[in-house]
């Protein structure tokens, strides 16, 4: 059953190496929040790496919690060069393990992202690309990087080498608000639980960080050595969960809503989304449950924020492992309805069987027609399941 196991919006990026590469801790901490497995590949072999891939799948199949992989790529930190020299490999292996996300190190201009997206192309590779913001000129250029890529990091370790450590909360406060202003996940990384390396508990100032970072905005949130090295990889991932789930009671939802819909643009797909958050605010629905062909009905509605939980219904195994990354989303996996009733009949299913709705409870569906079309989001329905 895929039942919604978490009211938690925001998501939970887990590192994996040594401290997490058993089976047994890998569940637990699949359990215990994680939705997206990050493998650093600065470190450890290709080898290793594709043996614990296989095995979060595994486990993520079993226990029908969809999970990302997102591979970490290390980039140009020294040596300047062709791009292809710097990536090449590793996106080549990140083809080949069918990785949802790949991280790229180093970056410092849309124009590098642009190339390494020529040449994933080449390759016949499309996997969405997370920059990492570390360097002084991707701060300054984010805005630019922001409309070539599918996501960011806020790598706080190299930033604070690079702009200096003062303005490292400030940088991340302003690339937050630049990603959820275009509707594109961010990820907020780098010692967030430190002290849980060698300690069972965090301290009160990681703890605020993990709950401000929330409120920031973040789409998720990263544990680097806290899960790769440390020695409470499982107790890390479920206090960042519960730091997060309480964090997001405070987020403001209506306000967030009402401020979003300045500046917007006069566009179908995104006035459907935006409905779909206000109706369902509105009627006290129980759940959004978004069609999505390629994920972008539910990122859209994601970005307007709603305190109900989106149910993204799709029929592609890659698209509900990417939209793990997704503020707010819990993506299913069901074959594709073809008619409007199917579609209904689906939601009420769906509704169902993940248990965020009862019999005689609201929802608010949106999807698109013609149905098999991506990105094309005009259909808002209340219904009663
Ligand atoms: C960082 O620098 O904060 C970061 C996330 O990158 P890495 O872990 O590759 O150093």
């Amino acid at each position: 059953m895929n039942r919604v196991k978490t009211k938690r919006h925001v998501k939970i990026v887990c590192t994996l190496g040594p401290a997490s590469s058993s089976s047994e801790v890998i569940k637990r901490m699949l359990k215990g929040g994680m939705n997206l497995a990050r493998f650093n590949l600065s470190y450890g072999t290709l080898e290793e790496h594709s043996r614990l891939i296989s095995e979060v799948r595994l486990l993520s199949e079993k226990l029908k919690l969809p999970t990302g992989i997102l591979l970490d790529i290390p980039g140009m930190k020294r040596r300047a060069g062709d791009i292809k020299a710097v990536f090449g490999q590793h996106l080549d292996f990140a083809q080949s393990q069918s990785a949802d996300f790949v991280a790229l190190s180093f970056i410092s201009s849309a124009r590098q992202v642009k190339e390494v997206r020529a040449l994933l192309k080449k390759m016949n590779a499309n996997i969405p690309i997370i920059v990492k913001i570390e360097r002084a000129r991707a701060l300054e250029e984010s805005d630019g990087i922001l409309e070539v890529c599918e996501g960011l990091m806020v790598a706080r370790g190299d930033l604070a080498l690079e702009i200096s450590i003062e303005k490292v909360p400030l940088a991340q406060k302003q690339l937050i608000k630049e990603a959820n202003h275009r509707g594109k996940p961010i990820i907020t990384a780098t010692q967030m639980l430190e002290s849980m390396v060698q300690s069972a508990t965090p301290t009160r100032a990681e703890a605020a960080d993990v709950a401000n970072a929330v409120l920031d905005g973040s789409d998720a949130l990263m544990l680097s050595e806290e899960t790769a090295t440390g020695s409470y990889p499982v107790e890390a991932t479920e206090t960042m969960a519960k730091i997060a789930l309480e964090a997001e009671t405070l987020l403001p939802y209506e306000e967030i809503l009402r401020e979003s819909s300045q500046d917007i643009l006069p566009e179908v797909n995104d006035a459907t989304a935006r409905a779909a958050c206000y109706i369902a605010q509105q009627v006290q629905a129980k759940a959004i449950i978004a069609f999505t062909t390629g994920g972008t009905t539910a990122l859209r509605v994601s970005k307007y924020r709603p305190q109900h939980i989106i149910v993204a219904v799709t029929s592609s195994e890659t698209v509900m492992r990417r939209l793990s990354l997704v503020w707010g989303v819990f993506p299913v996996r069901k074959p594709e309805p073809s008619t409007l009733e199917e579609v209904f009949e689906l939601a009420r299913e769906v509704a169902l069987e993940t248990g965020v709705a009862r019999k005689g409870d609201l929802v608010v569906l949106t999807a698109g027609l013609p149905l098999t079309l991506p990105g094309s989001t005009n259909l808002v329905k209340v219904h009663s399941i």
